[in-house]
């Protein structure tokens, strides 16, 4: 997944704009995260951060400002209290009945290689939202029952203000 060139500057040229406006292009802008999205035939999106015309930076999305925060405190407690889980039986026990479960919850594919098809992996994951006031656990279970456990700030809406 490309990521922003902070070294670019923003986009000069409006292409963004007028793909966005425009019915024959696959281009849809999402005026809740300030973000431009390429449609695919399937019904997904890709996220766009770069002009294919100018190579200027995508305008800055307002995505970061819509999670709460979780403090190095908080994120401390929730390693301890999820650390020695290594399967999907340790969460469920310790954790309970997820918030929500989703099957399959990860996809990713990997990047093109010349000659190869891209690899697709895809994963069960499960979230809990009852244990933070401000993280989101997230656990991701691999083909084996094995987990790997990420937290993240919670949805707290759209952002104010601008
Ligand atoms: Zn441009």
């Amino acid at each position: 997944m490309s990521m922003p060139r902070d070294d670019l500057p923003y986009c000069q040229c409006n292409w963004f704009e007028r793909a966005a406006h425009d019915p024959d292009c696959a281009v849809e802008f999402d005026p809740e995260l300030n973000e431009y999205n390429l449609k695919t035939a399937n019904g997904g999106s890709m996220r766009m951060y770069h002009c294919p015309f100018c190579a200027g930076r995508a305008p800055e999305s307002l995505r970061g400002q819509m999670f709460a925060t979780v403090t190095s405190e908080e994120t401390f407690r929730l390693h301890q209290l999820t650390k020695d889980l290594k399967t999907e039986a340790d969460v469920r026990e310790a954790l309970g009945d997820p918030t929500h479960e989703f099957e399959p919850g990860v996809v990713s594919q990997s990047p093109p290689k010349e000659g190869e098809p891209p690899i697709i992996k895809s994963s069960k994951s499960l979230s809990y939202d009852q244990h933070s006031d401000s993280a989101t656990i997230d656990v991701t279970v691999g083909r084996h029952g094995k987990v790997s456990i990420t937290f993240s700030g919670k949805y707290i809406g759209k952002p104010t203000g601008r």
